[in-house]
């Protein structure tokens, strides 16, 4: 079902680029807003936003995102603060729905990629179920503005070809322990949300005797003018992220580069 109402958005969209107004059901764009600052947003993402009525954004928005949206549009914040009161995910799906239903044009906008740890498929499944036409636009994804804030590449040919993203939830998941084996020579593991589990991922990495192997990157508040960045090793994980200023919103990359298998690989399980 999913697919099918996918391909058909995609169709309508070779047709006819911008949302249809004036019909009694609307539609929601699901959009990246790209990682917190207002010029790593699409042009096709900008495009839903100036002609939305109603835009539910989340937290980690570059609130200057916002004003590439008509004055008159409604803006519904819907994001989670720490300790803060937020919207239930069921509720959120449910506003969409309503509003899309009386005919509005809507933005639902989350931070970075719609598709990367940010439970768009409850939304989408919400709005099939209601038959409201939707379509997904990508944006920048942390993992990615991290990437190219530290000057580097997600993937590198021969050092690093397979890229892992994760979420700090993984780490601190006793169920899932097992997390670290997906760790290989040759493997770049992107972690968001993860300072928290930061402890976790230290004693993980030491036990699998990966502290020679693995190297740690973090950037904090990525492509934002208070960015900070850390290199460190399993070891000094913690007391990095304490003298460094790293704080959320930051992607921890674990690079296993190729060539580290033949120094000193470890027997793993
Ligand atoms: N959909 C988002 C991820 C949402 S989960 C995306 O594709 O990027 C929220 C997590 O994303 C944060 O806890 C953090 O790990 C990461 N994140 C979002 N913006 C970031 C930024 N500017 N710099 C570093 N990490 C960021």
């Amino acid at each position: 079902m999913r697919q099918l109402r996918q391909m058909a958005s995609g169709l309508w969209h070779a047709t006819d680029r911008s949302i249809p107004r004036n019909q009694q059901v609307g539609s929601v764009a699901l959009v990246g807003a790209g990682p917190g600052c207002k010029d790593l947003i699409t042009l096709r993402g900008a495009q839903r936003l100036q002609e939305a009525d109603v835009i539910f954004f989340d937290r980690l928005i570059d609130p200057e995102v916002l004003d590439l949206a008509p004055a008159n549009a409604k803006r519904i914040y819907v994001g989670k603060a720490p300790g803060c009161h937020h919207w239930p995910q069921e509720k959120i799906s449910q506003a969409l729905v309503a509003i899309a239903g009386q005919g509005q044009r809507v933005v639902r906008l989350k931070c970075g990629d719609p598709g990367v740890f940010a439970r768009g498929a409850e939304e989408i499944d919400a709005l099939d179920a209601a038959d409201i036409p939707y379509e997904i636009i990508p944006g920048v994804t942390a993992a990615s503005a991290a990437s190219a804030a530290l000057g580097g590449f997600l993937t590198e040919r021969g050092t690093c070809d397979t890229l892992v993203l994760a979420t700090g939830q993984t780490a601190k998941d006793a169920g899932n322990a097992n997390w670290i084996a997906q760790l290989q020579p040759g493997t770049r593991m992107a972690i968001y949300m993860g300072v928290g589990a930061a402890a976790n991922t230290a004693k993980a990495l030491i036990e699998a005797g990966l502290e020679k192997q693995v190297s740690i990157d973090i950037v904090s508040r990525a492509q934002q003018s208070d960015q900070v960045t850390a290199k460190c090793r399993a070891s000094t994980l913690l007391e990095t992220i304490e003298t460094s200023g790293i704080s959320n919103p930051a992607i921890m990359f674990l690079t296993w580069p190729q060539s580290a298998t033949k120094v000193n690989s470890p027997q793993r399980g």
